[in-house]
């Protein structure tokens, strides 16, 4: 689960973090009110969850209130990578001596939290690692004693020579890893860390993804979702009990189990095809959960066709059968879909299948290169 930058920053404020104070507006009237509060410049930010905002036009210095307003109306007007910008942030403007990068992930790799910090901060760090990754130190975390006091100096020291800086910055790293293991994330980003003219350091962005397997445990994290900010699909798909992520293709597939949705995948791509989906219908045998799963595939315009790979075991194909035809009697498809089943009461499944016209096969290569050939405009 994403959030957006302004509940971040209240969690990075709650674990001590210095962040600069901020109010969220949904209209310019509002954020020219705030502007006017914080008496001078502002910065207005469009709150979303998709990178690059700076790049796009999402972020503008504000001079007065009235700037504020206008930034304000073209930002909240705006989408950005496909999503609307419902809401800014008004915020300060800090004055800038130098920006870093602080950031902290999940890395599989070394199954570890991983800080990684950069003195060239504000930039994508991307950028960096790719162009000139000596300016990038890491860190794994040993989660048996969290981030010890002279690792976050070691870590500060790569970007700051200012003694108070640095002990500043090794401060705000411990609070960041609390921050990041207390609410369950697999992301969390400071870009940039700033210093002031003053000396002082301060987190004036901030970026956070949360583990979605942490969210039963955390109702306070999971209240911060803001569905208006994810994809339809995957809203939908999370309520029906779906495990479901949107993707580019045109290749709607359906499938039960994680392991055989993904080598569903893995196949498609070798016919030549492209996923629409990755899609668990998970090992229940109700016939509802495949209603819901043909609603939410075929909501998406680019699905060319609809590839069911079924391996019965818990779930029974019949059911699955079934749960197709009921669905088809309900929803208007217009695709052609292609059925693959095997296992637990294929036969009965095929019959089902058959009584209501539809044809289906146990071979997955069989299935998979005709559905392709189907989404890249082949006949049937
Ligand atoms: P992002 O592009 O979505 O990551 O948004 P950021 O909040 O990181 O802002 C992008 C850039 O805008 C920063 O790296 C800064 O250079 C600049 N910026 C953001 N806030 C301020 C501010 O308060 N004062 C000044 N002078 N620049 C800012
Ligand atoms: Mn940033």
């Amino acid at each position: 689960m994403n959030i957006h930058e302004y509940q971040a920053k209240e969690i990075f404020r709650g674990h001590g973090i210095p962040v600069p104070p901020g109010e969220i507006a949904t209209t310019p009237e509002e954020a020219a009110a705030i502007a006017e509060k914080f008496g001078g410049m502002v910065v207005v930010k469009a709150q979303v969850h998709a990178g690059g905002r700076g790049k796009a036009g999402g972020v503008k210095l504000a001079k007065t209130p009235q700037e504020a307003r206008e930034h304000a109306s073209r930002i909240l007007g705006m989408t950005i990578k496909e999503l609307p910008v419902l809401k800014v942030l008004v915020t300060p403007a800090e004055d800038i001596a130098s920006e870093a990068y602080v950031g902290l992930i999940v890395d599989r790799g070394s199954k570890r939290a991983v800080f990684m910090v950069s003195s060239e901060g504000g930039v994508d760090i991307e950028e960096v690692a790719a162009t000139n990754p000596d300016a990038i130190r890491k860190l794994e975390v040993d989660p048996r004693f969290g981030l010890l006091p002279h690792q976050a100096y070691w870590l500060a020291t790569s970007l700051y020579s200012d003694v108070k800086q640095q002990r500043a910055a090794a401060k705000i790293m411990g609070q960041l890893y609390n921050a990041f293991l207390s609410s369950g994330a697999s992301l969390a980003e400071i870009n940039p860390l700033i210093t002031t003219p003053e000396g002082e350091v301060k987190a004036i962005d901030a970026k956070m993804n949360i583990d979605d397997n942490e969210l039963f445990r955390l109702p306070e994290i999971e209240a911060l979702r803001d569905e208006s900010s994810e994809d339809p699909s995957e809203v939908k798909a999370r309520e029906a009990g779906l495990t479901f992520i949107k993707l580019d293709g045109n290749v709607g597939c359906c499938v039960n189990g994680a392991g055989l949705a993904m080598a569903t995948m893995d196949l498609v791509k070798y016919y030549g095809g492209d996923p629409a989906n990755f899609l668990d219908i998970g090992g229940s045998s109700n016939p509802e959960k495949v209603v819901n799963a043909l609603r939410i595939i075929t909501s998406d315009p680019n699905v060319r066709v609809i590839l069911f790979n079924i391996f019965g075991g818990i779930t029974r194909c019949d059911d699955v059968a079934n749960g197709i035809v009921t669905a088809t009697r309900r929803i208007d498809i217009q695709v052609p879909i292609v059925i693959r089943l095997t296992g637990t009461n294929e036969e009965a499944a095929v019959r089902i299948l058959e009584e209501a016209g539809f044809s289906a096969m146990t071979d997955m290569d069989e299935a998979v290169e005709k559905a392709v050939q189907l989404a890249n405009g082949g006949a049937a």
